[in-house]
């Protein structure tokens, strides 16, 4: 029989684990899925934003008529509003502009006022959202900062609550843990309650995004939200979360963006399972670590959040299509343009105008992507990173009349960056893309920007 609840926050954690049959047809070792979308506000989140409250409170930072201050991607925000409104605070939470809608109308329909802030600029900036919260937090009387990242109540909501109720649901059968790493709090705190429990008999795998730097990537965007660390080439000094301890993950499993929305998508149709995109990374993970174990061996992989709140994303054909995720055999889409028009020509936005008209002479259409600088672009190059577009006839023009000089650095002279057209898109929807005079569209495969077309 269910159990029963005097408050809803006694109802935070206890979440079953379910097998994932399908998935993991074939595989020798069973693969558990701890469903924590289950969690009362729908998210893993929920036992954090509860054990630091209770801290908060415990160590007099919190006091009545409190106003609760966080950043996050929405999770940790619901889970504070829950639990903050709950106890009588105030609740505010910055949320990243690229976030889904709907965490946002979430956190308004608990009770916690939303502030949005831009991604993609430096961590120095006074826009990016950590400076932003960290404002308020000062400016506010009584405002406590939850700061998920670097308190250490966050992960001890694992140590406490999901680190032995794993062991327990598997009778310490458990061999392998998986889960991906935002905030490091749950692999922090679940995989090192479980290499104690186990006498270090249980190995701990991160499941990051391929271009994060926790796994050992250069930091470059990526499309999964809440997980890896996002490293911005002006940023002068990265710093990582203290609630994340590198010594407790044994390995990483990189995953590129591709597999893990697809993995999102089959957790729905095959095993029934509605769940976020962070759960696709960590499940293809999962599935990459049973495939080389045994009928011995338990691998137990840990899902976030619901895929409720990415009907707009991930789960979504739509959506897919316009970030190059999916392409519809035999329909008729970019990739023929796309062959014609050759590789990608880019410039980036530090060059001057005299090497960008030299470089742009090989471009099709004359026009090319200005991007950030980053050595050799190993997982290609993101819309994100795209800063506006170098077009070779306006620079002659512009050389000409002598409004623009051969030294200027083309970033500053660039147009607005193209309009982006998935590789899955018809010329038709391309061309509905176009605006603001462009002539040509920025294809994209599996999120990356493959070349320039005109439709
Ligand atoms: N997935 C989702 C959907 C999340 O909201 C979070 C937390 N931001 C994570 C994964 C990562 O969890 P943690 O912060 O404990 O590393």
């Amino acid at each position: 029989m269910a159990a029963v609840h005097e408050s809803v926050l006694d109802a935070i954690g206890g979440t079953p684990l379910i097998r994932l049959a399908r998935l993991g047809a074939g595989l020798a070792a069973p693969v558990y899925a701890k469903a924590e979308f289950l969690n009362i506000g729908g998210s893993v989140k929920d036992r954090a934003a509860l054990s630091m409250i209770l801290a908060a409170e415990r160590d007099g930072l919190l006091r009545p008529g409190g106003t609760i201050v966080e950043a996050t991607s929405g999770n940790t925000g619901i889970g504070l509003a829950i639990v903050g409104r709950r106890r009588g605070y105030r609740v505010i939470a910055g949320v990243a502009d690229k976030s889904a809608p709907e965490k946002a109308d979430i956190l308004r329909a608990y009770g916690a006022e939303v502030v949005l802030a831009p991604t993609g600029v430096a961590q120095e900036d006074p826009r990016h959202l950590f400076n932003v919260v960290q404002r308020l937090a000062e400016e506010i009387p009584g405002a406590w900062l939850a700061n998920q990242y670097d308190n250490l109540a966050n992960p001890d909501a694992h140590v406490r609550t999901t680190g032995p109720e794993l062991w327990e649901q598997t009778g310490g059968r458990l061999t392998h843990f998986v889960a991906g790493v935002g905030t490091g709090g749950t692999i922090t705190g679940t995989g090192g309650y479980l290499k104690e429990v186990s006498g270090g008999r249980v190995t701990v795998v991160g499941a990051d995004p391929e271009s994060s730097t926790y796994g050992g990537g250069d930091g470059s965007p990526w499309y999964v939200e809440s997980i890896g660390h996002f490293l911005h080439p002006e940023t002068v000094e990265d710093r990582w979360p203290q609630a994340y301890q590198q010594e407790v993950v044994d390995s990483f499993e990189r995953v590129p963006d591709r597999e893990s929305l697809l993995t999102a998508r089959r957790l729905a149709r095959e095993e029934g399972i509605l769940a976020g995109p962070s759960s696709g990374t960590a499940v293809a993970a999962a599935l990459r670590v049973a495939r080389g174990l045994g009928p011995d061996d338990l691998v137990v992989v840990l899902l976030p959040d619901s895929g409720r709140s990415y009907l707009s994303k991930v789960h979504s054909d739509a959506w897919m299509r316009q970030w190059g995720f999916l392409e519809e055999e035999g329909a008729e889409g970019l990739r023929p343009l796309l062959e014609a028009a050759g590789p990608l020509v880019s410039v980036p936005a530090g060059a001057t105008v005299a090497e960008a008209v030299r470089a742009l002479g090989a471009a099709p259409y004359g026009v090319a992507p200005v991007v950030l600088e980053r050595p050799d672009w190993p997982y290609g190059v993101s819309p994100a990173e795209v800063v506006g577009t170098a077009d070779g006839a306006a620079l002659a023009a512009g050389l000409a009349d002598g409004s623009v000089k051969p030294d200027d650095r083309v970033g500053a002279v660039a147009g607005p960056p193209l309009p982006g057209a998935g590789v899955g898109c018809s010329p038709e929807e391309a061309r509905e893309r176009l605006r603001d005079g462009a002539r040509a569209v920025l294809v994209l495969v599996d999120g990356k920007v493959a070349g320039v077309v005109a439709p």
